[in-house]
């Protein structure tokens, strides 16, 4: 992602937060449907070191390579994962769990979601007003909220984000409730909120 020009990525801004592209001419203002996924990927730095722990570049190089992807930008992207070169031993590992479990478990996940809304609707596409109804915590996982966004200083539009993401974590465990651990498990990828490691 931070090979595209600025203005390239914070075009997608828009798209992802309505879920539609506005393009204005001379003749009028056109709106565009624009609901995707977006998954994209990034180096830890412009040399491409195999982590951001075993990364040689300077802080200052660091953030002007992954600085490209703007703090508005980053809030609204849901999952920031890093991964980092495999090791030739892990290569080596059997493999995990197959496709077909985890898909019977994003199925399951996705019925509760039908369930909740009755419209169709994701935890993803709630609004405001549902992910106050939705996502309600106790006490010990909102403090746990409550410190992380101190911590990484993120936005309300991130904070809502991270609700979503914890409900969908609760939601693919079978939980009714969100727990502490789903909300710190949601933090957890928020990766890119984390300043880069000098
Ligand atoms: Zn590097």
């Amino acid at each position: 992602m931070p090979e595209f020009a600025q203005h390239v990525l914070e075009s997608l801004r828009q798209p992802l937060e309505d879920g539609r592209v506005s393009i204005a001419r001379a003749g009028g203002v056109g709106h565009f449907p624009a609901r995707f996924q977006l998954v994209g990927a990034a180096n830890p730095c412009r040399r491409g070191c195999p982590s951001l722990d075993r990364c040689v570049c300077t802080p200052a190089e660091r953030a002007r390579y992954l600085g490209r992807l703007s703090r508005p930008l980053l809030d609204r992207i849901d999952l920031h994962v890093e991964m980092p070169a495999v090791a030739h031993a892990d290569l080596q590992l059997p493999a995990g769990e197959p496709s077909r479990a985890v898909r019977a478990r994003v199925v399951a996940a996705r019925e509760r979601q039908r369930e909740r809304f009755r419209t169709g609707r994701t935890n993803a596409e709630m609004s405001p007003r549902l992910v106050r109804r939705a996502c309600g915590l106790d006490a010990l996982a909102a403090r746990l909220l409550a410190a992380a966004m101190t911590r990484l200083g993120l936005s309300a539009r991130a904070h809502d984000r991270v609700l979503k993401v914890a409900r969908t974590i609760a939601d693919l465990e079978g939980a009714a409730a969100i727990r502490a651990e789903h909300v710190a498990e949601a933090v957890q990828h928020r990766g890119l909120d984390r300043p880069w490691r000098p």
